[in-house]
C-alpha cells in the first residue's frame, strides 16, 4: 500500500515550515500540500503561497469548495462569527477531509501533517480522535521539534521567501476579515484594511446581526460601526490585538 503525507499549506509560515519539515522526513513523491481557496486571502498571502511552493520546489494541490466568505455566508444565509466559523468548516475543514478519503478510497495510507502547538493541548487531542475516526494517521511538527513561530518565520526568510504581509499587523495568515476577530482584531482591520472593514460592516447590516463574539446588534453588544466610534476601554498590547486564532487548516 503506498503512502500520502497531506501538508495543509494554509499561507501561513508555519505551515510552510511543517511542508519543509514533510519533505525533509518522508520521500518527496509521498508529500502533498493541500491547499484550500477562500478567495477573501490577503492579495500577498496568494504571492507567498506561489513563491513558498517554487522555493520547495514543490506543486501545490488545491482542493476548494469554489465559493468565497462572503458567498458562503449569503448561501448559509448567515454571517459567520466566533461561534459558528462555518466558512473554516465548509471551505477548508470539510474539503480537507474530502480529499483525505479519496486517497484512502485509492487505496493509500495516510498521515496528516498538523501544525498545532504544544499549547493547544485540547485541540491536539480532539484532531489526535478525528484522524483516528478517519482512520489515518497524525504528525505534530511544531511540538515534536519545538520551533516557535519565529523560528518558522526565520525559516521562511532563509528560503528567500518573505511572509505574507499580513503579519504586519495579524497574528495570523487568516483571510483579511476573519470572522473569528475580536474587538481588537477589527480596529485593526478597519486601521489597516479599511474597504474590508466597510464590506464586513455592511454584511451585518444584511444579515442584522453583530459579527463580533459574544455581542449582538439590538442587544447589548456593538456592531462594527459602533465599534470603531466607541474604540476600546482599556489598552491593548500589539500580540493581544492580533490573536485571534488560526482557522482550521493554517495557521
Ligand atoms: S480565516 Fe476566518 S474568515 Fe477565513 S475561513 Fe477561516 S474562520 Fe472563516
Amino acid at each position: 500500500m503506498s503512502r500520502r503525507v497531506v501538508v495543509g499549506f494554509s499561507g501561513g509560515v508555519t505551515a510552510a515550515w511543517w511542508a519543509g519539515w514533510a519533505l525533509r522526513t518522508y520521500p518527496r513523491e509521498e508529500v502533498i500540500l493541500l491547499w484550500h481557496d477562500t478567495k477573501e486571502e490577503h492579495p500577498d498571502t496568494y504571492r507567498f503561497l506561489r513563491e513558498m511552493a517554487a522555493a520547495l520546489a514543490m506543486p501545490i494541490t488545491e482542493r476548494s469548495d469554489g465559493r468565497s466568505v462572503t458567498q458562503l455566508f449569503h448561501d448559509e444565509g448567515m454571517l459567520g462569527n466566533g461561534q459558528n466559523t462555518m466558512c473554516s468548516r465548509i471551505l477548508k475543514a470539510e474539503q480537507g477531509s474530502a480529499f483525505v478519503s479519496e486517497l484512502i478510497a485509492c487505496g493509500h495510507d495516510v498521515i496528516k501533517v498538523i501544525g498545532y502547538s504544544a499549547s493547544e493541548p485540547g485541540r491536539v487531542a480532539r484532531m489526535v480522535g478525528h484522524c483516528a475516526r478517519e482512520g489515518i494517521a497524525a504528525r505534530f511538527p511544531v511540538i515534536e521539534e519545538g520551533v516557535t513561530k519565529q523560528q518558522t518565520a526565520d525559516w521562511c526568510v532563509a528560503q528567500g521567501v518573505q511572509p505574507s504581509a499580513m503579519y504586519c499587523w495579524a497574528e495570523h495568515a487568516n483571510c483579511v476579515g476573519c470572522v473569528k476577530g475580536g474587538k481588537a482584531y477589527w480596529l485593526a482591520v478597519a486601521k489597516h484594511h479599511p474597504d474590508v472593514f466597510e464590506q464586513r460592516a455592511q454584511l451585518e447590516n444584511d444579515f442584522g446581526h453583530s459579527i463580533i463574539r459574544g455581542f449582538h446588534a439590538g442587544g447589548s453588544g456593538v456592531t462594527l460601526r459602533q465599534l470603531v466610534q466607541i474604540g476600546l476601554k482599556r489598552t491593548v498590547n500589539q500580540r493581544e490585538s492580533i490573536e485571534i486564532g488560526a482557522c482550521d487548516c493554517g495557521d
